[in-house]
């Protein structure tokens, strides 16, 4: 693996509000020191490119919370800020930011635009406002239309949003609905992620006291199935579990992370891949300002040892369509050959019939894809735990 990643990832932990369901380092602005956060950052970032000097960066991803909360004038200082401590980018950078519908009027895309942002993703969820509302969003519907049209007015034409399936009271029709609206704008990208109800949510108490309504699980099956569906024929790929684009728009940063890349990782609660060596910063607002201001703000880092690197490799890699890919696997692994590193693995899932064979590597068959986690269980530990 190269020393100096081609890819940066950063961190803006604001919300508007807090999300029933999220478990994200994210904050509410309200009373924030946002324009100290911006300064820490630019200390982290000073820090970071002293340690690891960068390269050319092919793909920055700003990510959150709400990056789109912040103020034109706070994003112009922060777009500067990112542009000047990693400034040579490639002539044909993908540099995205995630955004809420309802904080992005036009003032705020220019200066996104102008500071290089040149794809969007937006965080819609669903198109049925009164599910928006019972997972506490705070944007509907009409908040949507407006923020795509103006990102559109204003010149980006790369967008994405995000949906969700597997919501209280989603039923099939529901989430039918909601992918008629979706494929109706006819973006390039979109990425549709089940719920996952994580510890400290609200979601998780209520999961707890059994006043979830969550579909069944053959409910939820079904749904992923027609998310499929209705994408592929609309002229979709599915390059990812999650995620479907048109030909050459697939997010390339995220391509980063599938393939076991190194990325900076910049931001509080970011974590970052550089050097053989994974961290995680601190996540508190505050702490990380203070930590920022001294030296780079750890939480944890700790080296990643080979065979942990090749597990990852696996688990990471069969998520795409792409595949595991043998050559790429040799390339990181200094010519170690994937079938026999997991020999036995691979033939357990090749007779399941979870996997595939293709040209260079190995991929999720169709069957494979609806019990992805079962695939990429098979690789945890297989090397580190068996030689502790
Ligand atoms: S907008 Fe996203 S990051 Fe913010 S609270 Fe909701 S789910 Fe979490």
């Amino acid at each position: 693996m190269s020393a100096a990643p081609h890819a940066v990832y950063i961190h803006i932990p604001f919300c508007t509000n807090k999300c029933h369901y999220c478990d994200f380092n994210s904050y509410v602005l309200k009373g924030q020191p946002v324009m100290d956060y911006l300064n820490a950052m630019d200390q982290e970032m000073a820090r970071t490119v002293e340690r690891i000097p960068p390269k050319t960066i092919e793909t920055i991803f700003v990510g959150g919370g709400t990056p789109t909360v912040l103020e034109p004038d706070q994003m112009t200082y922060f777009l500067d800020s990112v542009r000047r401590h990693f400034p040579d980018w490639s002539g044909d950078i993908e540099f995205s930011m995630e955004a809420n519908p309802g904080t992005t009027d036009k003032e705020k895309l220019k200066a996104m635009r102008d500071g290089g942002v040149n794809r969007i993703s937006f965080g819609v969820q669903s198109f049925n406002n009164t599910l928006l509302h019972d997972i506490g969003r705070i944007h509907n519907t009409d908040d949507v239309y407006r923020s795509l049209e103006n990102a559109r007015a204003v010149g980006f034409d790369n967008m994405s949003i995000d949906l969700m399936f597997g919501l209280p009271n989603q039923t099939l029709d529901v989430m039918s609905h909601t992918l008629d609206r979706a494929l109706e704008l006819d973006l390039p990208h979109y990425s549709i992620y089940s719920l996952k109800v994580e510890e400290n949510t609200l979601f998780h108490r209520l999961y707890q006291r059994n006043q979830l309504p969550l579909p069944s699980e053959d409910d939820e099956l079904a749904m992923y199935q027609m998310i499929m569906d209705r994408l592929r024929s609309a002229g979709y790929h599915q390059y990812e579990i999650s995620n479907f684009a048109k030909p050459g728009y697939e997010s390339r940063h995220n391509t980063t992370y599938w393939r076991n890349e190194d990325y900076y990782g910049i931001g509080a609660g970011a974590h970052g891949y550089m050097a053989h060596e994974r961290h995680i910063n601190i996540k508190g607002v505050n702490p990380y300002i203070e930590a920022a201001s001294k030296a780079l703000p750890r939480l944890d880092s700790f080296s990643v040892n080979k065979d942990e690197a090749m597990e990852d490799f696996m688990m990471v890699g069969l998520r795409m369509h792409e595949g595991a890919s043998k050559s790429r696997f040799a390339g990181q692994f200094d010519g170690k050959q994937m079938d026999a590193v997991f020999h036995s693995e691979l033939s357990k899932l090749l007779q399941m019939e979870l996997i595939e064979e293709i040209e260079d590597g190995y991929r999720l068959t169709e069957k494979g894809i609806l019990f992805g986690n079962n695939v990429f269980g098979t690789f945890v530990g297989a090397l580190s735990e068996s030689e502790a």
